[in-house]
């Protein structure tokens, strides 16, 4: 337990002494669970309306939380982060305890890092950094690029990123804006464009690609991270994206995989979740039921019935709510959705060489900044993907 800092009475402005743990969010633990142990009151989730339902039940296990106690140590404030934008935020509020969805209070932050490769990338990165992030989205971002296995102890690794930082600490998904490798004399570069990651010629690189999970009349709701209902006064989020389709409609693996839970879960009633290589696992909500005989810890295949089209859990109409997450942050499925990678060509390309211009620039003054790298201090708010 730490005493009240200063960055907590920035963002609160709570004023009188308080005590302020941070805590990991357990494994299995519910919205309605915690609420039972700190004896809250359960109409706090009773009286919240569907779509705010929806996000108690996208709480990852291992997501670090605030508790702030009064001098009594009686609960007083909780914050609980939820997707990269909002957070959950439990309070008083004449006398009586609500959840308010509220955006989260963020700093932005570019660096830049230069690294000779002493034993591989990967490992360079995090021995440099602590960022396991970082080096994730590295190996990530040069699938079907350049071989890194083929790095020579001595080749130039150039990196420029973006990532965010909650209450002082490392959060959410790091952004590799461009980066460079350099070996047996010829550069190479990575770079992140419209939510995808390009060669120099405008190649799309990223090889995970997943299929549509269902035949879908309509999509009812898009993925949202955040924004502003002004009529309802209220911040919304919405972690996937929900197809319209009739009760009984074949829900499909979006790509090969292992199904890590089948049961309910909150808001989202029956819920399959498949975990997928590189980190990814994707989420199917509101399901009627599943295919005979699944369970978890079984292995399927992209394109495989796996559930049926539903109404479970807080649905208005039946549908699916289809999530996709990597290393358990909640990402847009449409930008990874599709049945081959893309080749940006015409006005496009123009674009993209314009824009990576600047990129290379970046990389060059960074090459010769030859800054020390940002070293991190806590990485382990993720909770590990099983390896499918
Ligand atoms: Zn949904």
């Amino acid at each position: 337990m730490i005493r009240l800092t200063l960055l907590w009475m920035l963002f609160l402005s709570f004023s009188c002494s308080a005590y302020l743990d941070e805590l990991k969010w357990p494994k299995g633990e519910t919205f309605l669970t915690f609420l039972e142990k700190n004896q809250l009151p359960q109409d706090i989730y009773y009286s919240l309306d569907k779509e705010e339902q929806e996000l108690a039940a996208e709480i990852m296990a291992g997501v670090k939380y605030q508790v702030l106690r009064n001098d009594n140590k009686e609960l007083e404030q909780v914050l609980i982060p939820i997707g990269e934008e909002v957070q959950m935020h439990i309070k008083k509020v004449n006398g009586k305890f609500i959840m308010e969805i509220e955006p989260i209070k963020l700093q932005e932050e570019e660096h830049e890092l230069v690294i000779n490769i002493q034993r591989s990338p990967y490992l360079d990165i995090i021995n440099a950094t602590n960022n396991y992030l970082l080096a994730n989205e590295f190996a990530q971002s040069f699938k079907g690029g350049v071989n890194l296995r083929n790095l020579q102890k001595g080749d130039k690794l150039v990196l420029y990123y973006q990532q965010k930082r909650r209450l002082g600490k490392q959060f959410g998904s790091v952004k590799i804006e461009v980066s460079m490798v350099e070996t047996g004399k010829k550069e190479h570069y990575i770079f992140y464009y419209k939510e995808n990651y390009y060669d120099e010629k405008g190649q799309e690189l990223d090889n995970f690609l997943l299929s549509t999970p269902v035949n879908y009349t309509r999509i009812s709701s898009p993925f949202t991270q955040m924004r502003w209902h002004p009529v309802l006064q209220k911040y919304r989020a919405h972690l996937g994206i929900d197809y319209a389709a009739p009760v009984g409609t074949p829900v499909r693996s979006a790509g090969n995989g292992k199904v890590t839970f089948a049961g309910q879960k909150g808001g989202y009633g029956n819920v399959i979740e498949i975990s997928h290589d590189s980190s990814y696992k994707t989420l199917y909500g509101h399901l009627n039921g599943f295919v005979k005989g699944l369970r978890s810890g079984q292995r399927v295949k992209q394109g495989q019935v796996i559930a049926y089209v539903g109404n479970t859990g807080l649905s208005t109409g039946p549908h699916l709510h289809f999530g996709l997450y990597r290393s358990n942050v909640a990402i847009n499925p449409a930008s990874v959705v599709k049945i081959a990678k893309s080749a940006l060509s015409g006005k496009d390309l123009k674009i993209f060489m314009e824009y990576t211009k600047e990129l290379k620039e970046k990389i060059q003054k960074a090459f010769d900044n030859n800054l020390p790298p940002v070293k991190e201090d806590n990485f382990d708010y993720i909770y590990p993907l099983e390896k499918s």
